[in-house]
């Protein structure tokens, strides 16, 4: 859908079920955060509420360093990290802007609002920039618009990570929303 919509991608197709072909890239070790809506930590670390409208969306690259324990980033340190290039920085936030418009738009016609998710890039023989990884509850938050109570509504990771039970039935009702949805 992404790749219709102008997003290059290293998805080239399914061949089983849990399986996908991809185009092999070089990961850069970025992970590239987009929040539309406060959670997690935003909240953590800001004091911001959640639930809090984040409008112009916020786009954050974090250091993909379980070490130092996957540090926020700030531009001016990824430079210095030589982790990208100027040119590359200006190419994922211009990317990840446009596939949150996408994948925004998508969701709120499964009746899901994405709260916020991370995605990963790489760069492939020709160096060309592509959105690389998975996107999935596992790496989105995803409520959903017909639940008002805050627990219920949750339909991602945090159930299983906040022990809210009924993971795999979540999981599965994202999956069925996502699939009656024509693309
Ligand atoms: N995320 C992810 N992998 C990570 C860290 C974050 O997929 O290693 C996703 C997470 O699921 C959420 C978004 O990125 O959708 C923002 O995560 P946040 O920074 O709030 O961190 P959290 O407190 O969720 O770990």
């Amino acid at each position: 859908m992404l790749e219709t919509k102008g997003i290059p991608t290293h998805f080239i197709d399914t061949s089983a079920p849990n399986e996908m072909r991809v185009c092999r890239v070089e990961i850069l070790p970025l992970e590239v955060v987009v929040r539309n809506i406060a959670a997690g930590s935003l909240c953590k670390q800001t004091g911001i509420a959640l639930g809090t409208i984040v409008n112009p969306p916020l786009v954050e690259f974090y250091y993909k360093n379980d070490d130092l324990g996957d540090p926020l980033l700030t531009r001016d340190r990824l430079l210095l990290m030589k982790l990208a290039t100027g040119e590359q920085v200006d190419q994922l936030e211009t990317a990840a802007r446009e596939i949150n418009e996408i994948l925004k738009e998508f969701f709120s016609q499964c009746g899901i609002t994405l709260v916020d998710f991370k995605l990963e890039f790489g760069t492939d023989k020709h160096q060309n920039l592509l959105l690389a990884d998975e996107i999935s509850p596992d790496t989105c938050r995803l409520w959903d618009n017909s639940e008002t109570d805050p627990d219920a509504r949750v339909m991602d990771k945090d159930r299983f990570r906040r022990d809210l039970g009924s993971v795999e039935s979540a999981y599965q009702q994202v999956l069925k929303r996502v699939l009656a949805q024509k693309v």
